[in-house]
């Protein structure tokens, strides 16, 4: 492939899997966004919601669909997300991956941080699907170099989708504001797309240097880490944009990023 057949690489923000099923400013910001995305050959998903203690590579070509969350209608519980897996770029990912010796895995599937977007994004579920997990033992250095590694999947037809929040606190969760932040929330919001747009790659790896309101949003790196891997496949001259600007609940933000 050529050049122009780079792929871009996008960071969503996921929030409750109901966006998977109710028509809001969310889910209708992912299906604007599906219109401009050209169609990859498959998609390497690195989701806040595989986050162990070890680096491993979904190896099946057919990942189950994982409902991790609790209390939820029904109905969310039986959709499924049948898209294909592709041991062929599981073996292409471990490949790329010098700096560690990620294992493959085949008890995993997809869960609801990629299947929730994608469903939205690409409802044929026809394109095949990875995930990479997120190894909570490694520094965040390490998991934007994993991003830099993963980049030449980018020139080989494959989209690169880390799936988290970058405001996440589930503790300060506010059911009075659906559609808006606590202060805090909203600063920070603003904070890390500045540096983002910036690209102030270095400050937003040292994210705990943020200050009050970066301790506040993100109280366990699982949802903001996927953001690392998507600004390390990624070069500085890219076009940056932004969708889904906006927190809900107070303490989570929905703003989602497309590089490229
Ligand atoms: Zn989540």
């Amino acid at each position: 492939m050529n050049s122009e057949d780079r792929m871009p690489v996008f960071f969503i923000g996921h929030g409750s899997p109901l966006n998977a099923v109710e028509d809001n400013w969310i889910s209708d910001g992912w299906r604007l966004l599906s219109l401009t995305l050209p169609r990859p050959k498959a998609i390497l998903c690195i989701s806040a919601h595989w986050f162990i203690d070890d680096l491993r590579i979904l190896n099946t070509e057919v990942p189950r669909t994982i409902h991790d969350f609790y209390g939820f209608l029904e109905t969310l519980y039986k959709i499924t997300y049948p898209a294909p897996g592709s041991t062929k770029l599981s073996k292409t990912v471990r490949g790329l991956i010098n700096s560690k010796s990620p294992k493959f895995d085949d008890t995993w599937g997809l869960d609801h941080g990629c299947w929730v977007p994608l469903s939205v994004l690409f409802p044929k579920a026809d394109i095949p699907v990875v995930q990479l997990s997120i190894d909570y033992r490694l520094g965040a250095k390490e998991h934007y170099r994993l991003g830099k590694e993963l980049a030449p999947l980018r020139d080989a037809g494959v989209m690169i989708i880390g799936s988290g929040n970058i405001v996440h606190n589930l503790s300060k969760i506010d059911w009075s504001k659906p559609d808006s932040g606590a202060p805090w929330a909203v600063k920070f919001n603003l904070t890390s797309k500045d540096l983002i747009i910036k690209r102030e790659d270095e400050r937003l790896i040292d994210y705990r240097a943020l200050g009050e309101e970066a301790d506040q949003s993100i109280p366990t790196a699982d949802h903001y880490l996927p953001l690392l891997y998507v600004l390390g496949a990624s070069d500085r001259s890219e076009p940056v944009s932004i969708i889904n600007d906006g927190c809900v609940f107070g303490s989570v933000s929905m703003t989602s990023i497309v590089i490229g």
